[in-house]
């Protein structure tokens, strides 16, 4: 167990990811930045426009937006150690290891002070396609650097100069994705009967999340599961020869292409699903691969099962046979007996909403995992590593 240490530190974080523009690492970001001494912390992040302005003064930290992205450029070090010297930092946090590292040396030079850095998938489909010498230079004069499933730090691993790693996966807010909320609004927008077995995918529409394959199993399960029906939330470039695959399952296939969802009903869409399924693969070799997968545990939170599929680090986030099911996302075989297994036991799927749901509380919660990151840092000041230079 980890305790929220009590020495309040000051933090410069340098970062290129950050809300309010969307995505998976800017959440990861904010979620950090809201929890680990968030009034002590500077923020150096890309331009934001007006919407960033209006964002950066609702936050407990500070912000200053460069002109530009954040990349290693003189002009980004530059600025960022004018900020440093003005806040006084005891530790420095980059956003990202590759390609942030490289500023790790003149960061950690002119402040005098360790610097950590976060990992993503990214970082591992770098090291797989045959970059390990980029992540090896990035990493040189890193304090830490944290890697979000075990499959990423076994690809990392061999090219990882900095001296501590930890394991630190994007969390899920507990309080947000919840099994007690009412999936009816989202049944009922998406034209499903409140009775139907529904199995859902919330996910960018892209070959690699299995969503094809979702469509391929599905007269199969409709076979043995009458009226069941399959939403496929999300958007993406594989959204239009998925609408013809639907559509060329005959005239009611029992399929929703639902589109995006809000941010704001993202919850509701979770809690509306019986069984959420993404028999994710991997593709080109390796290079199209899933990190971790952080909607399977979001579903699990929300109480429901969840299918994921054998890439990089999906199983990692599913138990198998009590959360969930594993299935190797090229098997229509598996897929179907995953699914059929699910609708066909609600007690089988009410017991492993609770396990899920236990699971994501106390392993993948930000309370959790903002606690982890928080003794890192302080790990990583006390022990004072001596900075490059
Ligand atoms: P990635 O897209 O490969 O990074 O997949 P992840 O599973 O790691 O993260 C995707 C994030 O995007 C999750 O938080 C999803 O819930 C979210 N997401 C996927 N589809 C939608 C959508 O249609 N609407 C909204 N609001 N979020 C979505």
């Amino acid at each position: 167990m980890t305790a929220r240490p009590s020495r309040q530190l000051r933090t410069l974080w340098l970062t290129n990811d950050l809300p309010p523009r969307a995505g998976g690492i800017e959440q990861f970001v904010a979620n950090l930045l809201e929890r680990v001494h968030p009034t002590s912390t500077v923020v150096v992040g890309p331009a934001a426009g007006l919407d960033g302005a209006a964002h950066d003064e609702r936050q407990p930290y500070r912000t200053v937006r460069h002109s530009g992205s954040i990349l290693p450029t003189a002009r980004v070090a530059r600025l960022a150690v004018e900020v440093g010297r003005l806040h006084r930092p005891d530790v420095v946090v980059l956003g990202a290891t590759w390609p942030l590292g490289e500023l790790a040396p003149t960061l950690g030079r002119a402040l005098g002070v360790p610097v950590v850095a976060l990992s993503h998938g990214l970082e591992a489909g770098i090291a797989q396609a045959g970059g390990g010498w980029l992540l090896a230079r990035a990493t040189r004069d890193l304090a830490a650097i944290t890697t979000i499933s075990a499959w990423t730090e076994e690809q990392l691993a061999p090219y990882l100069r900095a001296s501590r790693h930890v394991r630190l996966p994007p969390g899920v807010d507990v309080a947000r994705f919840h099994p007690d909320l009412d999936g009816a609004q989202a049944r009922h927008a998406w034209g499903v009967p409140s009775d139907a077995p529904l199995v859902g995918c919330i996910s960018r529409l892209v070959p690699r999340k299995g969503q094809d394959q979702l469509l391929a199993v599905w007269p199969e399960i409709r076979r043995r599961h009458p009226g069941a029906v399959l939403a496929l939330v999300g958007e993406g470039p594989a959204g239009s020869e998925l609408a013809q695959r639907a559509a060329a399952l005959g005239p009611d296939p029992g399929v929703v292409l639902a589109g995006r969802v809000p941010w704001e009903a993202l919850p509701e869409s979770h809690a509306a699903l019986d069984v959420f399924a993404m028999p994710c693969r991997t593709r080109w070799g390796g290079l199209d691969v899933e990190g971790l997968g952080i909607v399977y545990l979001e579903a699990q939170a929300s109480g429901v099962p969840a299918i994921a599929g054998r890439s990089g680090g999906a199983p990692e986030a599913v138990i198998d046979g009590v959360t969930g099911t594993v299935v190797d996302g090229e098997d229509p075989r598996a897929i179907i007996d995953a699914l059929d297994r699910w609708l066909s036991d609600p007690a089988a799927r009410a017991a492993a909403g609770r396990a899920g749901r236990r699971e994501v509380e106390s392993r993948w919660s930000w309370t959790v995992i903002a606690d982890r990151f928080a003794s890192l840092l302080d790990e990583v000041v006390t022990s004072g590593r001596p900075v490059a230079g």
